[in-house]
């Protein structure tokens, strides 16, 4: 599934044009807005700081002028202060840029992850079939740091860069038309490498970030399903694959390297080359007396910082193509909609927990062609226990699934209350839901936030009352630290049990109107199992219940019994009615699908 799940975050890496670039830059820019007065506070200082910084050569060959022609010392002296204080003026402005920037990056980041865990957090289930935590964590860390972090260091680079490019120009052709002509002619050659080297590079970046997203969900996985490895002994295997994914990684790298080494290397010698030329040439200009010894130097100090200002232009377009390779990522997971929208607002006072399918059909996203669901419809009207019955994979599950909005029905239709449950306010209709899964999730939080999630500010009295009817109560207290307990990450440190009856505890405590339990104590011993339906007997007369079980005790006592056959209601009615119809209730129970608990003290 791991490679699926990559290619489900993968754009197609090929394909990427120019166009896709520009509108990532916009993107980019609009989420620098909030930030622009960091931003044009770090320009401005910025600007000030390569202004200034242009005229340090300059003033340099004055004072190399001075002292070779052994004028007073007064006037050394004078032209060495006034290097100096350009040289305070342009740290202070680069130190002011530097911090400036830094804040605005932070800011940045900050804001970016938030809007993508936004965006994660409100993605379709399926979104969430599809991928691995590890890639969408990755995108939400490394993806993001290394596109503020680019993005800004290279503006900055670029700026700087241009404005240094610029400036060293002029002040060479002040010096030394000829000179600078020579100079200027290697320009275009070395623009023509950095560009093709640029767009080699930003390929295998991207590659280079998607494959240790990959690798990324491979350590996640495993790390999380420690258990199933260890005890399949698998830890080689997995080693093993994540050290295929690095390979992979390594790979790329080893591409990149090699192209940075030939980078380098060409770079070099087109340095080189023009060195020799501006000393030959230039020498001959000093000796016939065209130019004065300081200001050739200053003239080569200017060549060398253009020469510098080019190479960053060139590294801002590899640096900027790398950010624009994990921006691309980053925007197409917080431009990505899901695809159905939570944008009901109907709320009424009250909901009396009606609940209809009608004509459910579905198939799961994953797998289009089969039909899950197949035009299930029934009823549970207020106050109703239903169960669902039926062979493990016959669709109970996807109807609680359906129920609580993770998918949308193919066609046919869900309503509470007569409306349709995409109309309701997401929040509300949830507020009013409890669903307790089969395999109850736990946060790495204490026990009482655990059972108070999503019900902030109830009061610790009804969090301790729900643990006392799921039964949990007892061995909460006998934790060391009771219900401030940390329940671990996904609620490691409980046993199955317990964590189920946490789960119920946090169902029970928002006092829904409609209570979904699937399979929810199918963990419990029949003696806790039966403290447990008690309770929620006892509770849920003024709600409507709809219970998967396949313990027959629960399934007994159900107002209506149906029986689901792949993905249909195959039977509908109470126990005895359906035994008497000797169809597939009765098989279920005979051939002990639904197991008889009469293992348990008392009835
Ligand atoms: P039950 O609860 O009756 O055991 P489910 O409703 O969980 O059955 O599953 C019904 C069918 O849907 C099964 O065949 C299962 O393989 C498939 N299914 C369940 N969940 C998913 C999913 N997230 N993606 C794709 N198929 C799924």
């Amino acid at each position: 599934s791991n490679e699926s799940s990559a290619s489900s975050l993968q754009s197609n890496d090929e394909n990427i044009q120019i166009s896709s670039y520009s509108a990532t830059t916009w993107q980019l820019l609009k989420l620098c807005k909030p930030d622009w007065h960091y931003i044009f506070g770090g320009f401005i200082f910025l600007l000030a700081a390569s202004v200034t910084e242009i005229f340090i050569p300059y003033f340099e060959g004055h004072v190399i002028n001075d002292i070779v022609k052994s004028t007073s010392d007064t006037q050394i002296r004078d032209a060495i202060i006034t290097l100096g204080l350009i040289t305070f003026a342009t740290s202070v402005c680069t130190g002011i840029r530097g911090g400036l920037f830094m804040v605005a990056v932070a800011r940045m980041n900050i804001r970016i992850r938030n809007l993508l865990f936004q965006s994660v957090v409100k993605q379709d289930i399926s979104f969430f079939d599809q991928s691995t935590t590890g890639e969408i964590t990755s995108r939400l860390t490394s993806d993001v740091t290394k596109m503020s972090d680019e993005v800004t260091l290279n503006i900055n680079t670029f700026l700087r860069g241009i404005i240094k490019v610029i400036g060293t120009t002029i002040f060479m052709f002040v010096l030394s038309f000829r000179l600078t002509v020579v100079t200027l002619i290697s320009l275009p050659l070395i623009a023509i490498i950095v560009d093709y080297f640029g767009e080699w590079y930003k390929k295998l970046s991207k590659s280079v970030q998607d494959s240790l997203a990959s690798a990324n969900g491979v350590a996640e996985e495993v790390c999380s399903s420690i258990k199933t490895v260890r005890s399949f002994a698998c830890e080689s295997y997995e080693i093993q694959r994540y050290a295929k994914k690095l390979k992979i990684t390594y790979g790329h790298k080893l591409k990149q390297a090699i192209l940075y080494a030939g980078f380098e290397f060409t770079n070099e010698m087109l340095d080189l080359a023009i060195t020799v030329v501006t000393l030959y040439y230039g020498g001959h200009l000093v000796i016939t007396g065209q130019i004065s010894g300081g200001m050739f130097i200053a003239f080569i100090l200017y060549q060398l910082e253009m020469g510098e200002s080019v190479e960053d232009l060139g590294e801002v377009y590899t640096g900027l193509m790398q950010a624009v390779g994990a921006a691309d990522k980053v925007f197409e997971l917080l431009d990505r909609k899901s695809e159905f929208t939570c944008n009901g607002t109907y709320a009424p006072a009250q909901l009396s927990g009606h609940i209809q399918f009608k004509d459910v059909s579905f198939s799961y996203p994953s797998n289009r062609e089969r039909m899950v669901l197949d035009k299930v419809s029934f009823e549970a009207k207020p106050g109703e226990v239903i169960a669902l019955v039926g062979q493990s994979g016959s669709g109970k599950s996807t109807c609680i699934s359906l129920l609580e909005r993770f998918y949308e029905p193919a066609s046919g239709e869900i309503l509470i209350d007569s409306h349709p449950i995409s109309e309701y306010d997401h929040e509300y209709l949830h507020r009013k839901m409890a669903l307790v899964g089969q395999e109850p999730v736990l946060f790495a939080r204490k026990l009482e936030e655990n059972i108070a999630y999503g019900h902030e500010n109830c009061e610790f009295e009804d969090i301790r009352q729900s643990a006392i009817e799921a039964n949990a109560d007892e061995f909460i207290q006998d934790l060391h630290h009771g219900y401030g307990a940390y329940a671990g990450e996904r609620g490691h440190n409980l046993s199955g049990g317990q964590k189920q009856r946490i789960a119920i505890a946090r169902a029970i405590v928002r006092k829904p109107c409609i209570l979904l339990l699937d399979e929810a104590t199918s963990a419990l011993d029949a003696y806790s199992e039966h403290l447990v339906q008690q309770a929620i007997k006892a509770n849920c007369k003024n709600r409507t219940v709809i219970i998967i079980a396949h313990r027959l005790s629960t399934v007994e006592d159900a107002d209506r019994i149906l029986v689901i056959d792949k993905g249909k209601v195959a039977e509908e009615g109470n126990h005895f009615s359906l035994l008497a119809k000797n169809g597939i209730y009765t098989k279920l129970v005979k051939n002990q699908l639904l197991s008889t608990s009469k293992d348990s003290p008392q009835q």
